[in-house]
């Protein structure tokens, strides 16, 4: 009866968007089942309008867009410590991530024992504190690099870890250090191939840091978080429907721990849809500094109204009481809304909506 439903207008003028403004190739990144919005499908759509590079997180999601006819090229975002996963990705011809000595050996073994040479982009943790090697290593990893005989480095890249501000000193930092250390690459004698460090946020915000490659996801679901001036349009939302009507007296709870009262009798209606699917849920805020979490906090004191509200037959109906695992009450007293009437629910994320909720691109 829930659907998440992808608005395939809005996507393709976010592409286009997203097309217009880059000065380089576009990597589409699919982790997380394409950030809810469904891994095969939501490819088919890039590929079809002129996306032929993608990302994922898992060597699992590149095996299934293989399957499913994605012919570009795709990069394993996570380095593989794992001769097994390595065997796979140069079976598939996708694209390793090499973020450390041993990530490197694991797959020059790999494509030695199926006598065949593995591309990879080489990782450098400028900041970040997660895959790749340090700056100060690169000298080393040259030559280390370079006596590996089935490994070529056709890329090589850094992930930043605030690029959600122009004020943002460590992404000027991390961009610094990120060409400082191709330099070195390159007077060590490894050519770096094509470079990037661009998530959506730093694409929007630092065109000059574009490079031969920029890496997006959120953008393309116009979810971002700089202001948007760039007209990309938010993408999916939840469509259930009503299953339950009923009157209720005055001075009646409503759902746990007794935070909604009736203050005159009331009709209501009960919808299908809760935690479980995804409703309600805001991501984690507590990685960012205080600044930001006070921006958030006016965003939602701002959205609050709306969060508390989903709309039926076109009009904004509140919902009364705590958001349960499976179930919302909404207010129907002013409305002839009855059962099997629908409702739209916009303040969600795809993300968040459960992978058990079909998916419907209309
Ligand atoms: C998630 C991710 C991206 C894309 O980030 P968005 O902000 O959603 O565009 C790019 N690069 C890496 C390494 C990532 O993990």
């Amino acid at each position: 009866m829930n659907k998440l439903l992808i608005e395939r207008n809005k996507l393709l003028k976010n592409i286009e968007i997203i097309k217009k403004y880059s000065r380089s190739k576009i990597i589409a990144v699919l982790k997380a089942n394409a950030y809810g919005l469904g891994l095969i499908e939501f490819a088919n759509i890039l590929q079809q309008n002129g996306i032929d590079f993608f990302a994922v997180t898992d060597i699992k999601d590149a095996l299934k867009l293989r399957e499913n006819g994605i012919s570009g090229q795709i990069i394993v975002l996570t380095p593989t410590n794992l001769p097994e996963e390595a065997r796979l990705i140069i079976q598939n011809g996708i694209i390793a991530t090499v973020g450390s000595r041993t990530s490197a050996l694991v797959l020059n073994n790999a494509a030695s024992s199926l006598s065949k040479t593995a591309s990879f982009h080489l990782k450098i943790d400028t900041g970040f504190g997660r895959f790749g090697f340090l700056p100060q290593e690169i000298p080393d990893v040259c030559s280390f690099i370079k006596s590996l005989d089935n490994i070529q480095i056709t890329g090589t890249y850094s992930h930043f870890s605030y690029s959600f501000s122009k004020k943002s000193k460590t992404a000027y930092a991390q961009y610094n250090t990120f060409m400082d250390t191709i330099e070195q690459m390159r007077q060590n004698g490894l050519e770096p191939g094509l470079r990037h460090i661009c998530n959506s946020s730093a694409f929007l915000l630092f065109p000059e840091m574009h490079l031969d490659a920029v890496r997006i996801g959120s953008a393309f679901l116009g979810r971002i978080l700089v202001k948007n001036t760039y007209v990309l349009e938010r993408i999916g939302y939840l469509k259930s429907r009503i299953i339950e009507t009923k009157e209720l007296p005055k001075n009646h709870n409503i759902g746990y721990a007794n935070t909604y009262r009736t203050k005159k009798p009331i009709r209501i209606g009960i919808i299908p849809i809760g935690y479980a699917d995804g409703f309600g849920l805001v991501k984690r805020r507590d990685s960012f500094r205080l600044s930001d979490i006070l921006s958030y906090i006016w965003r939602d004191v701002r959205l609050l109204r709306k969060k508390d509200w989903v709309i039926v037959n076109g009009k904004h109906v509140s919902i009364l009481g705590r958001i349960n695992i499976n179930n919302i009450v909404v207010d129907l007293t002013d409305t002839d809304a009855k059962v099997g009437d629908e409702v739209i629910l916009d303040n969600i994320n795809p993300l968040l909506v459960g992978i058990h909720v079909e998916r419907e691109y209309i």
